[in-house]
């Protein structure tokens, strides 16, 4: 069982009911309840006293300091005076779900609720696991990809709020913050640029230059780094074989490729379960059918925050000879959706014509929601016969 999420979740009758599956939930449920400003306080303090907080002096970058003096002098001016509203907007602006200030697309109900773009696939996804119909989770009013729009006003105005790195738990307008952790924040997580050779350190930027200088990797021998190389060249050899084999594959005399739509479905048992079926469609001469489930047909997925999708290939037309196949399910023109490839096999003859269910390698649960919350799932299926 994976971590579940608080039960009830989805059918929420208050704000928040989302939070127990997100990292760092219950810090920003405290936090929008009202106890949260004490720290965005003492941020915003520190960055108008250098000297104060985290080792500042540390961090000497001048094109670090230049830039964050800014941001600081923005923030601070947005602050200045005005600290209350701020707090405020931040209750007024937040999802109304996992009461966390949206980073991107931000939604609202009919009735104008707000929600950030996370929770609001999540209560989609949610619904269609329960065939319900999604609602509002503050006045249960249906929402829907059609039903709901975006609020661009609420979205600029949230990137202007300060917001704290995550690493040097600093105050940055949440426009600029993005910037300031990707390269200009001194306490970034870095990699020694011995990498290429081993070197497996990893830590904040400022300490960089002090590894460096004192790394051993460069000053090994050669019979030492090349057993290390070779460690490196066997992981990097996989990813290779996997992209050749595609390559090899697209060389065959027979592929062939299709859209396919898997639709949504519910088993007639006691407690009815998801699952998704393609229509019949034709590759290679041959009429098959898709089929795929949601976390390996678990009981409740609804209550877990893991969220896979599992396929299986079906032949549902005679074959004289067995039918050996490559198949390889990809992201198609009309979905967006991140897979990364998997290449199955499979013989597929009268009497053994499904194959098992074999994962579908989606990169995250996040990405699976997506899928779950669009009405229908869109990929591409690609058959390559093994003519022997
Ligand atoms: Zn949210
Ligand atoms: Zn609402
Ligand atoms: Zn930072
Ligand atoms: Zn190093």
């Amino acid at each position: 069982m994976e971590a579940p999420c608080r039960p009830g979740s989805g059918s929420g009758r208050e704000p928040g009911s989302l939070g127990g599956c997100r990292a760092g939930g219950g810090r920003r449920w405290r936090e929008a309840a009202g106890a949260w400003p004490r720290t965005r306080r003492r941020g915003l303090a520190g960055a108008r006293q250098p000297a104060a907080g985290g080792g500042r002096d540390r961090r000497a970058g001048p094109t670090w300091f230049a830039a964050a003096e800014a941001a600081e002098a923005a923030a601070a001016a947005a602050a200045a005076g005005s600290g209350k509203l701020e707090e405020r907007l931040y209750s007024v602006l937040c999802c109304t779900v996992c009461l966390d200030l949206p980073k991107a697309s931000v939604y609202q109900c009919t009735n104008g609720h707000l929600m950030c773009a996370g929770c609001f696939i999540h209560l989609l996804a949610d619904a269609r696991l329960k065939e319900e119909q999604a609602t509002c989770p503050n006045c249960r009013c249906e929402i829907s990809k059609s039903l709901c729009c975006r609020n661009l006003a609420v979205e600029k105005a949230v990137s202007e709020l300060p917001s704290e790195c995550g690493f040097c738990l600093r105050q940055f307008p949440r426009s600029l913050l993005e910037r300031h952790q990707k390269e200009e924040c001194q306490d970034r997580v870095t990699q020694c640029k011995y990498k290429r050779i081993g070197c497996p350190w990893h830590g904040p930027f400022h300490e960089l230059t002090v590894h460096e200088a004192a790394c051993a990797h460069p000053t090994k021998t050669g019979s030492e780094l090349m057993e290390i190389l070779d460690g490196m060249d066997q992981s990097h050899r996989k990813e290779m074989q996997l992209y050749n084999s595609i390559f090899s594959l697209l060389s065959f005399e027979k592929i062939g490729y299709t859209e396919v739509q898997f639709r949504p479905y519910r088993t007639d048992d006691f407690i009815t379960r998801l699952y998704y079926e393609t229509p019949r469609f034709t590759v290679l001469n041959q009429t098959w059918v898709l089929k795929a489930r949601v976390n390996d047909s678990e009981r409740n997925p609804n209550l877990s925050c893991k969220r896979t999708l599992s396929f299986q290939l079906l032949l549902k037309s005679k074959v004289t000879a067995p039918l050996e196949c490559s198949f390889l399910l990809l992201k198609g023109p009309y979905d967006d959706v991140r897979i990364s490839p998997v290449i199955y096999h499979f013989v597929f003859t009268n009497e053994s014509n499904e194959t098992d269910y074999v994962p579908l390698p989606i990169i995250d649960s996040v990405e699976c929601n997506k899928l779950l919350a669009a009405k229908n799932i869109n990929l591409r299926l690609f058959l390559f016969q093994i003519q022997k």
